[in-house]
């Protein structure tokens, strides 16, 4: 750090001192040109023949447009007076000769570049002006009579105060001392007169005895002086605040006389050379700081991945564990699917067992009730027949003939029998119409009359007013009514009440007709297979058991349906469920 604060300082100090050797040549520079340029006026005046007519006897009368070719001569060349003096040092003729404060008359005697002149040779000065109070460098030279003898001499005065003042507020410090050490130009105007070399004795009489500063008092400058790192250190004492400190840079100026020192304050070279430490600091800080960032950064990411490589791992645990349960779930359902499959075999094979059961049931019943109907009445044709020949044999053709009409009537009852069966096999091609319930009702009752009579019941039909023309097949809705009501007959035959209830009515888009009657009704049992072919209650030789059966194919055919139940009060009810016709028919307009 101390090293670092080291380096920092040398390097911004060398580099102020760079500048201000720089600053230095350019004001050395810039006042020797200054100074250069009038060198060699006042020689080359002196030796104009004007000038020099001047010290002719009797030229009292040129002084005063000397005067005034000396005004326009200070005026072209921009110097700050230009003056002549008699050898005694009292000035004859001035360019400022209009102004209040002349140097007419003046005698500056004591002036060394006057005497410096007088003697013959070219002088050249710096002073503070006696009569103007303006500071100024002095040139002058020799003004020769006409026998070459010194006869006066020619001053050149320049102003400084311009130079000077370009110095003001600039980075640098600039003095100017003259051999005795004392600053006459400085950017710093209270530096102005004070020495810097101690004021002894001699020094000061050389000063004073020239007037170089007219009135001027001559302070001190205190000051002390240093080094650090090998370059030059001016410290300057200040009055009320600590001392000032500055980097050095001297150069002479042999000609003149002079000394520059340019300065540079090293306040502000130091103050640099902490911030670039500070700088660096800082810079290293956020590197630091950029590192631990970067290093948080990363170790955040791998914690992230960590904790994603985790979850990923827990994911797939998972994965597995479901894809297991699922694995598990699945074999259980192909092993239950499986087993389903068994049972359904099982259950088709009973199935199979049971119709193939029912087949042979109802083949059995079939046969039975066959074989009975048609031995029967093929046992009593026998007789008859047997009869027949005896009686014919014996000549009784009319007992004979009796037999026969009993034989011819017994195979009607066989042929009865056939066309049950083939009703059961083959279905009829009657198309559906629209039927009028009351004319099938009526037909119906003609065809069932002598059974019903019989049987001593009687029909109580109750058919609504309005009844919609119902859907079927006339012959066969007959037949469907006669069935039922034969067997209401059968079953109140022995009973009390042999009423049987006939009512229609509609009921939506249905025509329903109960037929009731006051039997035994239908035991449960009974009641779900009495549909079923060949299915009877009655004695052998009374009911084949295909009424029913046949009447609810029929009903189905016709879109309706044929369903039994048991009234509350005793006896059974058949409903046979037929589509109205109406709807159907609007719908088709
Ligand atoms: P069948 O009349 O030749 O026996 P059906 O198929 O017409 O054949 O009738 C089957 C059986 O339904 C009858 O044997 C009888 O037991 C029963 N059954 C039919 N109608 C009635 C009724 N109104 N009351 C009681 N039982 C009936």
């Amino acid at each position: 750090m101390l090293q670092g604060d080291r380096l920092a300082t040398r390097f911004y100090l060398s580099e102020g001192m760079s500048r201000a050797d720089t600053a230095l040549r350019l004001t050395v520079n810039g006042l020797e040109g200054h100074l250069r340029r009038y060198e060699a006026l006042p020689e080359l005046l002196a030796d104009h023949d004007d000038i020099r007519a001047l010290f002719a006897p009797g030229a009292e009368g040129r002084r005063q447009a000397m005067n005034m070719w000396l005004q326009e001569t200070n005026d072209v060349l921009q110097s700050s007076d230009i003056y002549v003096m008699g050898m005694d040092g009292t000035t004859i003729a001035a360019s400022n000769y209009q102004r209040a404060d002349s140097f007419i008359g003046q005698n500056f005697a004591y002036r060394p570049y006057f005497t410096e002149a007088a003697a013959g040779r070219n002088g050249r000065f710096y002073a503070l002006g006696t009569t103007s109070g303006v500071r100024g460098y002095y040139f002058s030279a020799p003004v020769r009579g006409a026998d070459g003898a010194v006869a006066g001499v020619i001053v050149f005065k320049i102003g400084l105060d311009a130079l000077e003042s370009s110095w003001a507020g600039g980075e640098f410090r600039i003095l100017v001392l003259d051999t005795e050490g004392i600053i006459f130009m400085s950017s710093e105007p209270e530096w102005r007169y004070t020495a810097m070399l101690p004021l002894t004795g001699e020094r000061s009489e050389r000063t004073t005895a020239s007037r170089r500063y007219s009135d001027a008092t001559i302070g001190l400058l205190p000051h002390s002086r240093s080094a650090e790192q090998g370059m030059p250190l001016l410290r300057l004492a200040n009055r009320d605040a600590p001392p000032q400190e500055y980097l050095e840079a001297t150069q002479a100026m042999p000609d003149a006389g002079w000394t520059v020192h340019v300065l540079v304050d090293t306040a502000y070279l130091r103050g640099q050379a902490r911030l670039a430490v500070v700088a660096l600091l800082l810079l290293i800080c956020a590197a630091g700081f950029g590192a631990v960032l970067v290093w948080q950064r990363r170790a955040r990411l791998a914690e992230r991945m960590q904790m994603q490589a985790a979850a990923q791992v827990e994911l797939e645990r998972r994965v597995d564990e479901r894809t297991a349960d699922l694995a598990r779930v699945n074999a259980l359902i192909e092993m239950e699917i499986a087993e389903r499959r068994l049972t359904e075999q099982e259950l088709r094979r009973t199935q199979a067992d049971l119709v193939q059961a029912g087949k042979l049931a109802a083949l059995g019943q079939m046969s039975a009730a066959l074989s009975h109907e048609i031995n029967q009445p093929l046992a009593a044709a026998r007789n008859y027949a047997d009869s027949a020949a005896i009686l014919i044999d014996r000549g009784e053709p009319v007992r004979a003939r009796e037999n026969v009409g009993q034989i011819l009537s017994l195979i009607d009852r066989m042929a009865a029998i056939a066309k049950h069966l083939r009703n059961v096999a083959r279905k009829p091609n009657e198309p559906l119409k629209d039927l009028a319930l009351p004319l099938v009702v009526a037909e119906a009752m003609q065809i069932v009359g002598n059974r019903l009579q019989a049987a001593g019941a009687e029909v109580l039909v109750d058919l609504a007013p309005d009844l919609p023309p119902v859907r079927g097949g006339a012959v066969r809705l007959q037949q469907v009514l006669v069935n039922v009501l034969s067997n209401a007959a059968d079953a109140t035959e022995d009973g009390p009440d042999r009423r049987i209830h006939l009512t229609a009515h509609a009921e939506g888009d249905a025509v329903v007709i109960h037929i009731r009657d006051h039997g035994p009704g239908v035991p449960a049992a009974i009641a779900e297979r009495i549909f079923d072919p060949f299915f009877t209650t009655k004695r052998v030789g009374s009911g084949l058991g295909l009424g029913l059966s046949i009447s609810y194919n029929i009903m189905k055919d016709f879109g309706g349906e044929l369903r039994v139940a048991n009234d509350p009060d005793g006896g059974a009810v058949f409903s046979l469920i037929l589509q109205s016709a109406l709807p159907r028919r609007m719908a088709a307009e």
